[in-house]
């Protein structure tokens, strides 16, 4: 680990950043930040004031990073500004994710985050993978939803329930250039997720799928997916089964691609399963515990959310300040009405908040805690927070934030899906009030 002292960085100064590109540097690994090969220094503007770790004998406060945190997330900040954000306007036009981007993630290991290095992966942890999602949303949150999905979701599902033989066959593939996707909503079963109607009947050696899927992130990139199916619907909750499909398996389809409010250039389709064949060993954890698998893995996905929710706000708050201090009224930059003033610092206090909930939810995982009622909290809130901020972000521009001229609008269509996917904000009341109440 190379001191960042050392290289004229201090801790905490977020006006200086590492430049490099997805080709100067190795795949990121949590605690193999040397690899970093080239870098020089650039101003940032406007980048949201974080906080300085000045000593090490306090106990540590949230929002503070390890250096190695530190290093991870500036190169992922500045890989965000210097390589997704050229391309966000035209991917949210097109409603098309640039596959050129989807290469650079792999190559700068942030399909396989947490993934131990023996199966090519990072060894980094969730915070990480967290702080992944957060800078990338920062700038795109369709960006940022290609990471969580397959590191939150996928991989997350494939490192804990899988077999040492379909660890070997999977991983390897996940963190050098496989999408991975997680099938569980169908027309009639979202919030009753455990409704579902997709059926999986064993014959011979092959479980035989047939049912539809919907609204399924990555579906257009991905070549592994999670699945969900019942093999006895009489059994309810119990007969359902997590599958490793394959996109390539005979009698899968990828079907429709939505046409969305925000997100835009993240696909979400729908999938066909018409005699799919399934072979025995790609069962994911045991038969008829699939349940299990959904709720236990979406509790960390509802992290993934909150973070992505928190750049979000950032990126749209970050932007507002900065035409703030630039559109003049009354013959005076508008920041430097008190009114605006107000606005912007409650944005930046709920921001803060946003961010201690997901990180203590992040940390608690991380620390093998209990983290469910922290998980639902996280997605709630900072949810709403991405909603508001982007809201009022559009306020601030005026009449040009309400145009498609200005990055803000964007921001704030992104900013609906964190109340609905994953569980909407009342499945997360639910679970929140069944766990204070209890
Ligand atoms: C862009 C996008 C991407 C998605 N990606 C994925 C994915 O990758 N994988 C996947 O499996 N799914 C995915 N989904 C599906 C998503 O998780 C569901 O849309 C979500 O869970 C809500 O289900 P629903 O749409 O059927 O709404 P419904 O369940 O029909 O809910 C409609 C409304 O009723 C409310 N409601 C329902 N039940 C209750 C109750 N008991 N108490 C109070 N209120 C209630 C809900 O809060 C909501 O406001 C995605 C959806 C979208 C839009």
């Amino acid at each position: 680990m190379p001191s960042l002292k050392g290289l004229g960085i201090q801790i905490g100064d977020t006006n200086r950043g590492l430049k490099l590109t997805a080709s100067q540097v190795s795949p990121l690994r949590g605690s193999d930040v040397a690899k970093i090969k080239s870098f020089e220094f650039l101003r940032k503007d406007a980048i949201m004031p974080e906080a300085t770790l000045q000593r090490t004998d306090a106990p540590t406060p949230l929002t503070a990073l390890t250096e190695d945190e530190q290093l991870f997330r500036d190169t992922v900040r500045q890989f965000a500004d210097e390589s997704v954000r050229p391309h966000v306007k035209k991917m949210d036009e097109e409603g098309i994710f640039e596959h050129s981007l989807i290469d650079q993630f792999f190559q700068l290991g942030l399909m396989g985050i947490e993934v131990p290095e023996q199966y090519g992966g990072g060894a980094g942890t969730f915070f990480e993978a967290i702080l992944a999602v957060e800078e990338l949303s920062r700038v795109d949150p369709s960006a940022g939803v290609v990471v969580d999905v397959q590191n939150t979701l996928v991989n997350n599902a494939l490192l804990r329930w899988t077999t040492e033989d379909q660890k070997k066959r999977y991983l390897p593939r996940m963190c050098k250039d496989t999408v991975g996707a997680y099938a569980l909503s169908e027309a009639g079963s979202g919030s009753d997720a455990f409704a579902l109607q997709c059926r999986a009947e064993l014959k011979g050696s092959e479980y035989v799928l047939n049912g539809q899927k919907l609204w399924i992130t990555n579906g257009k990139e991905a070549g592994v997916f999670i699945l969900l199916a019942t093999v006895d619907p009489t059994l309810g909750y119990k007969g359902i089964t997590a599958f490793i499909v394959e996109k390539s398996f005979p009698g899968f389809t990828v079907g429709k691609k939505e046409d969305k409010l925000g997100i835009r250039a993240s696909s979400t389709c729908e999938l066909i399963l018409e005699d799919c064949r399934v072979p025995k060993d790609n069962v994911l954890g045991e038969v008829g515990k699939g349940y299990k698998i959904a709720i236990e893995t979406l509790n960390e996905g509802r992290i993934g959310i909150g973070a992505q929710m928190l750049g979000l706000a950032r990126g749209a708050w970050e932007f507002a300040v900065k035409y703030a201090q630039e559109r003049k009224q009354f013959g005076k930059p508008i920041a430097d009405f008190q009114g605006i003033q107000f606005q912007i610092a409650q944005m930046a206090t709920e921001i803060e908040a946003a961010r201690m909930l997901l990180y203590n939810a992040a940390r608690m995982k991380d620390a093998g805690m209990n983290f469910v009622k922290e998980a639902a909290m996280t997605k709630l809130y900072c949810s709403q927070v991405a909603e508001r901020v982007a809201s009022l972000c559009v306020e601030i521009y005026g009449g040009y934030g309400f145009t498609k001229d200005y990055p803000v609008e964007k921001f704030f269509r992104d900013s609906k899906i964190g109340k609905i996917y994953e569980g909407t904000s009342n499945m997360q009341l639910q679970t929140i009030a069944k766990l204070v109440m209890k």
